[in-house]
């Protein structure tokens, strides 16, 4: 029965599945790679900061640097509360609700459509072949009414990455019609060749950039909007007007200085190691069917029986990522890449399992 409460709210709220982040589904344990973080920590120090005033919307200093890194003018870039928050004022410059749609590829990252949901936009999802190349035809014939695609590079949860010339074959197609943002979590991890020189080309072009994932700071909420100049000023009218904390944006400044930079691609380069590391005994364990071939600091595995596999891991407190609600996706999990020593935990755990 509906109580007050639910009455007065919007029914498609009462009715929503809320998101299911990796920090929600929990699980209690010494090995967690369930969320693609990065698996060390940096021992930022935020001493003296002032925070009896409200931060800068836009922190000059920090813009400056990323724009620096990622060689684009200061216009093209807008600073948000983690690359999530991106994915949503996109939505709510961009989609006119209950009437307009958005398009993503399935299987790929679930905020997208969670968002969608949440204010009443829809979702055209149209599902990868192979669960890793576009289906043009049927892109083509959907396309009405969207005024967004997402696309994910490399993909969360495959790992794979859509090649540069399906890019620009959409950004074609799309010309006028479409905003196509690229989400660029992960981009840190692979070593393909950069797509920022073709927003210079597209101006429908987006691209979306985060701290979260190979800088190692997940917990600081700051992601990035790389776009033309009238998608930064768009979205700046509508951001909230202090959308990063003090503290957040002290520990930004430093992890953006030249030598955190060349700390972060060490790191990438250890990690690219553990995962070599992990995939060698992957590739001979009897547990498993497939590996999707990945770029990126997670590895997704179809295993013989996932759900036992998953169960077993969990009460020992090494926690996994389960993809088996994606029908494409039956019987995989997806496993981020930790330290050597939880790799070998996690090895040593599968093992067992095999004698079983
Ligand atoms: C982790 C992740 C994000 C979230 O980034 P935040 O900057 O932490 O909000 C965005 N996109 C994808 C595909 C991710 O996996």
């Amino acid at each position: 029965m509906e109580n007050s409460i639910q009455k007065l709210s919007r029914k498609d709220i009462v009715f929503l599945k809320a998101y299911q982040s990796a920090r929600s589904i929990g699980g209690i344990g010494h090995t967690l790679l369930n969320a693609n973080e990065l698996p060390v920590f940096n021992t930022y120090s935020i001493k003296n900061v002032i925070v009896n005033r409200y931060p800068e919307c836009q922190p000059k200093e920090v813009i400056l640097q990323y724009s620096d890194y990622v060689n684009l003018h200061v216009g093209n870039i807008l600073v948000s509360r983690g690359s999530d928050e991106a994915i949503e004022l996109l939505m709510r410059v961009f989609c006119i609700p209950y009437r307009d749609a958005i398009m993503t590829f399935s299987p790929t990252y679930t905020m997208y459509s969670k968002i969608a949901e949440i204010y009443g936009i829809k979702n055209v999802i149209v599902p990868m072949i192979n669960n890793v190349s576009l289906n043009f035809s049927k892109i083509k014939k959907t396309l009405h009414l969207v005024k967004i695609i997402y696309i994910c590079r490399p993909n969360n949860p495959t790992g794979h990455i859509l090649d540069i010339d399906s890019i620009i074959k959409i950004l074609t197609y799309t010309v006028g019609k479409t905003i196509v943002v690229i989400d660029e979590a992960y981009i840190e991890f692979c070593m393909r060749e950069n797509i920022v020189f073709l927003l210079k080309r597209f101006v429908h072009l987006v691209i979306l950039r985060t701290l979260s994932k190979a800088f190692g700071l997940a917990g600081i909420r700051c992601g990035f909007t790389l776009a033309h100049k009238d998608i930064i000023k768009l979205l700046s009218k509508i951001i909230t007007p202090y959308p990063l904390p003090v503290p957040s944006i002290n520990i930004a400044k430093q992890a953006l200085l030249p030598s955190a930079i060349f700390d972060m691609k060490h790191r990438v380069l250890q990690l690219q190691e553990n995962k070599i590391y992990l995939l060698r005994f992957l590739k001979k364990s009897d547990l498993v069917q497939y590996i999707f071939h990945s770029e990126t600091n997670y590895i997704l595995v179809q295993f013989y029986n996932a759900k036992n596999i998953f169960d077993v891991l969990w009460s020992q407190g090494i926690i996994l990522r389960n993809q088996t609600h994606e029908p494409s996706l039956q019987e995989c999990i997806r496993i981020s890449v930790g330290t050597k020593k939880e790799c070998l935990r996690l090895i040593s755990a599968l093992k067992i399992i095999s004698l079983n």
